[in-house]
């Protein structure tokens, strides 16, 4: 846990007990399941968790909201990773209204979204269009006083569960990333429908969508942001939502290293207990270091966002770093456990598949990597 004010202390205590206390005990079942749990939804809401990256007139913070947001996703991560993804996706998908939106309809929207609890998704990724942002095809045509917003948009979170979408489309037959547009589309706009469900290997408890957009018409004032303009304000979400992703990461690593040195004082092979064997306090050892690494850059990356500072290397540092160490982590967990932390009985199990999908989303590490490079050639041209 970091907190550097006396205000994200008191936050990261709330969220701590709240997390142990409310969702650790609905954590396996809402991976079995592998459905949205709303009862969890609820709970964010009455934390104001879900307004943290707001405007404070709306119910955000005053300030520090990229390290508040990560803080609580780090808390509520180390007992159930899925949970923890509705705050990043809620934080993920009004990013672009908030800071795109026309005069007068924040004040609109948000006090909305607030009274009836609306969720918000972010749609960009398509069936050919995941690292390369710059492949969409989805369409926005200007019609008179609308945009017609037509496309296949996937693996969409809270894809089938939000009323607010923040939709990524082509707005001119410019290449690549240029002639990209970000509209605001409320869910019930004719034309938009929900396609696939996802399965998935982690974070079950996370709704995964395709969401289908048919000649979707919207005013012209949905559009957020400069026409042409939606890939920098895309970049512009990442540098709040790559730490928030590294706090996912650390917060699952946390709760896997916790798992693993309880089950370590427990066990006897040899007549001596798991933690007394060298080499499993070798991995207690190296998971405890590469958690306080990961939580260093984490909070570094969130704390320049916070202050306005450029933080792209040092997001996709910590996005990179603290999911690496988390899939480490998780998998050595298992190791600890041996045969037993196979076998679903034990929460290392659903960590090691959890931790996975920090390595894909939010641009995957491969991706992260090449944004390292890139700044740091530009540092040093
Ligand atoms: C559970 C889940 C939730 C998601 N939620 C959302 C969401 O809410 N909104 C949204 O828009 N998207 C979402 N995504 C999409 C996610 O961001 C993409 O899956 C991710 O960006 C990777 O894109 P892709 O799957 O098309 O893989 P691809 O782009 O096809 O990449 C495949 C592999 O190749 C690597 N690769 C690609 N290009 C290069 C390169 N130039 N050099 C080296 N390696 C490369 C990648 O790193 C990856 O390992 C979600 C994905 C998942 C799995």
């Amino acid at each position: 846990m970091f907190a550097d004010s006396e205000e994200l202390g008191m936050l990261a205590d709330t969220v701590r007990r709240a997390a142990r206390e409310k969702i650790a005990p609905l954590a396996a079942s809402i991976d079995e399941k592998g459905e949205f749990n709303r009862e969890v939804a609820a709970l964010l809401w009455d934390l104001g968790l879900m307004t943290l990256t707001f405007p404070a007139q709306h119910g955000g913070m005053e300030r520090d909201k990229g390290t508040a947001l990560s803080l609580a996703v780090e808390e509520i991560a180390r007992h159930c990773a899925s949970s923890s993804l509705l705050l990043i996706i809620q934080a993920v998908g009004c990013f672009p209204i908030i800071h795109g939106g026309r005069p007068g309809m924040l004040e609109k929207l948000l006090p909305r979204m607030v009274e009836n609890r609306e969720l918000a998704a972010y749609l960009v990724t398509e069936p050919s269009a995941g690292s390369d942002v710059g492949a969409i095809r989805a369409t926005a045509v200007k019609d008179g006083g609308e945009y017609v917003l037509t496309g296949t948009k996937v693996f969409a979170t809270n894809g089938a569960v939000a009323s607010v979408y923040a939709v990524l489309a082509r707005t001119s037959a410019a290449a690549g990333r240029d002639g990209l547009s970000f509209f605001l589309v409320e869910r019930d706009t004719p034309g938009l429908s929900i396609g696939r469900i996802e399965k998935k290997l982690g974070q079950r408890g996370s709704n995964t969508a395709e969401v289908i957009l048919d000649e979707v018409r919207v005013p012209s004032g949905n559009l957020l942001g400069e026409e042409g303009k939606g890939f920098r304000l895309a970049m512009k979400d990442f540098d709040m939502s790559r730490p928030a992703v590294g706090a996912q990461a650390l917060g699952i690593a946390e709760g896997a290293l916790a798992e693993m040195v309880q089950y370590a004082r427990q066990r006897k092979t040899f007549g001596k207990l798991l933690c007394e064997h060298q080499m499993i306090q070798q991995i207690i050892a190296d998971s405890a270091t590469l958690i306080e690494a990961s939580r260093g850059l984490v909070y570094r990356a969130a704390r320049l966002f916070d202050e306005g500072q450029r933080n792209t290397k040092l997001a996709s540092m910590a996005k990179v770093f603290a999911s690496d160490a988390a899939m480490k982590i998780t998998t050595d967990a298992i190791q600890v456990f041996g045969g037993y932390g196979y076998m679903r009985d034990f929460p290392v199990e659903r960590m090691f598949r959890d931790a996975k999908l920090t390595q894909i989303f939010e641009g995957a590490n491969q991706i992260q990597r090449l944004v390292i490079a890139r700044e740091i050639l530009k540092e040093t041209a």
